[in-house]
């Protein structure tokens, strides 16, 4: 066991001094005051990056166990993790150096941002105002809420997408996916509260004989910083409904955010597994056909929503709000148009039964 600890430690150091890879003067977290919003239940500054993980975790774990729900939790984020990387161009970052952005690839991204880096995490902001601070730090609590709290979604659109689905790609494909990093950008582009683009970045082969191309792509989040403040007739206010905006934006930051990055990683999940998992396929290669979208849409959000409350910590907001607006309404109107049961049989190889249960993946299960 000791053993295994002094080999350890050294490739541990090794890492830590890879990670200033991005070739940027690093400015110190207090000149972007993210530290001032962090929950003060750690003395972080006598604690080593990895003790303070596990205190947080710690902390989480404590708060599920006393019932705690999502929205109440008070959840720290590592200041040893969070480097703000400064006002900067995400060009000037080395994740991009082999694809850069435009504004064809990605608009929203196409200019000077507010950016942080946690782990495999960027998070941008595009002003830096209290306002955006907050966005980044609640968008810092969501990330350690999934990571702790609903581990098994983490770990399976997050955590293991850093790597290929599997090692060879099905018959008639010669590239897989994964992602180097998630994105979580605050801005203007989504059109009701979230969005995501799957960045390709290919990047060599997966295999020695170099048959299969392999991308390390990034996956952008996008939430509309607009919509969420909770007092536009769309986005966080007609799901939680509160007397004043602010409450609609917090009730948002605190809960619905946690939703919508595993439910946009869902909709990444189906373009990163494609190549290798024929059940994704199946849903991929629909795409574009006439109003498909909403068949998707009604995968990913049952997929995920079924997961979080079976899982439990939600209040009801999310879960009223979604499946009459959406979920229902997209079958409607699927149904009108003589797609549903088409659809329905080209993804799912079956006829439709009880929906909720059969539109749906089974990956969280
Ligand atoms: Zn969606």
């Amino acid at each position: 066991m000791k053993k295994l600890l002094f080999i350890l430690l050294p490739l541990f150091l090794v890492q830590i001094s890879c990670k200033n890879k991005l070739n940027l003067p690093e400015k110190q977290l207090h000149d972007n005051n993210l530290q001032e919003l962090n929950p003060n239940l750690i003395k972080q500054q006598f604690f080593s990056e990895i003790e303070i993980e596990n205190k947080i975790k710690k902390q989480i774990k404590t708060q599920i166990n006393n019932g705690v729900l999502v929205s109440e939790m008070e959840v720290p984020f590592n200041e040893k993790t969070l480097h703000y990387l400064g006002y900067i161009h995400p060009n000037a970052l080395s994740i991009f150096s082999k694809n850069l952005i435009t504004n064809q690839k990605a608009p929203e991204l196409n200019k000077k941002l507010h950016v942080y880096n946690y782990d495999n995490f960027y998070i941008s902001t595009e002003e830096n105002d209290t306002i955006s601070q907050q966005n980044a730090y609640f968008a810092l609590r969501a990330i350690n809420i999934l990571k702790y709290r609903y581990t098994e979604a983490y770990n399976r659109l997050i955590k293991n997408a850093m790597f290929g689905p599997k090692s060879i790609p099905s018959i008639g494909f010669n590239y897989l996916n994964s992602n180097q990093a998630i994105w979580i950008a605050f801005n203007k582009n989504p059109s009701a509260i979230a969005s995501n683009r799957l960045y390709l970045i290919l990047d060599g082969y997966a295999d020695l004989n170099k048959t299969i191309d392999l991308y390390r792509n990034i996956a952008i989040i996008n939430i509309d910083s607009e919509n969420i403040l909770g007092h536009l007739n769309i986005g966080s206010k007609p799901i939680y409904k509160a007397k004043t905006a602010e409450e609609n934006r917090i009730k948002y930051l605190k809960e619905g955010l946690v939703e919508s990055i595993i439910h946009e990683m869902f909709h990444n999940y189906i373009d990163y597994a494609h190549s290798a998992l024929p059940e994704y396929n199946a849903i991929y290669k629909m795409r574009g056909l006439n109003s498909f979208n909403n068949f998707e849409e009604n995968i990913v959000l049952n997929t995920s929503l079924s997961y979080f409350y079976r899982k439990g910590g939600f209040t009801n907001s999310i879960r009223n709000y979604y499946y009459p607006n959406t979920f229902d309404a997209n079958v409607k109107s699927l149904k009108n148009n003589k797609l549903f049961n088409t659809y329905f049989k080209s993804v799912f190889n079956k006829q439709p039964n009880n929906l909720r249960a059969d539109l749906k993946m089974n990956i969280l299960d």
